[in-house]
């Protein structure tokens, strides 16, 4: 337990758990033009696609704020290795499944999805669920990578996403206090 008080929005969290402060992080995910694109929108009519494809839930979409502030808080980041973007991870969003997927060649949904993922986290935030199983098989596999904790010795704050070493109030200049 680190905490931490936001230079931006004044509130404290604890950095041992998040890097980032969580609420000005959903505000910003929230924020995004493009963070529920078409294809994942449960609004967009059905149809039959050759791929997998995935569905956030409508409950999501009408309580977006409170996932997103809960993920922001209690998720991971990770590297992913293919688009050299980071990624951020919550199984289980405020105790709920967040999705649902659809098999290619199919319009309706199969099976419910257990976690979230915002892809491109940090520069172009796209929401979308996935499963858990799946995904930490991807870890396994070296897909994506987990964020590293702090350089500066003896702090246990986990460092920055991005091209960073240090956490909120090691780097330079520092996002808390
Ligand atoms: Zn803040
Ligand atoms: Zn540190």
């Amino acid at each position: 337990m680190s905490v931490l008080t936001c230079r931006a929005c004044g509130r404290p969290w604890d950095a041992a758990t998040a890097p980032r402060c969580p609420l000005c992080l959903a505000a910003r995910w929230l924020a995004a033009p493009d963070l529920i694109l078409d294809k994942h929108d449960p609004d967009t009519p059905p149809f039959v696609s050759d791929h997998y494809r995935s569905l956030v839930t409508r409950e999501f979409l009408e309580n977006r704020r409170a996932y997103l502030e809960y993920a922001a808080a209690h998720g991971s980041w990770y590297f992913q290795t293919f688009y050299q973007t980071w990624s951020h991870y919550t199984p289980e969003p405020l105790g709920r499944s967040p999705g649902v997927g659809i098999a290619a060649g199919e319009a309706e949904p199969s099976h419910g999805l257990d976690a979230l993922l915002v892809a491109d986290a940090l520069e172009d935030p796209h929401v979308f669920a996935v499963d858990p199983i799946r995904f930490l098989d991807r870890i396994d596999a070296g897909d994506f990578v987990p964020l590293k904790r702090c350089a500066d010795p003896a702090c246990d704050n986990l460092r920055l996403p991005g091209h960073h070493s240090r956490c909120a109030i090691h780097t330079r200049p520092r996002l808390a206090d």
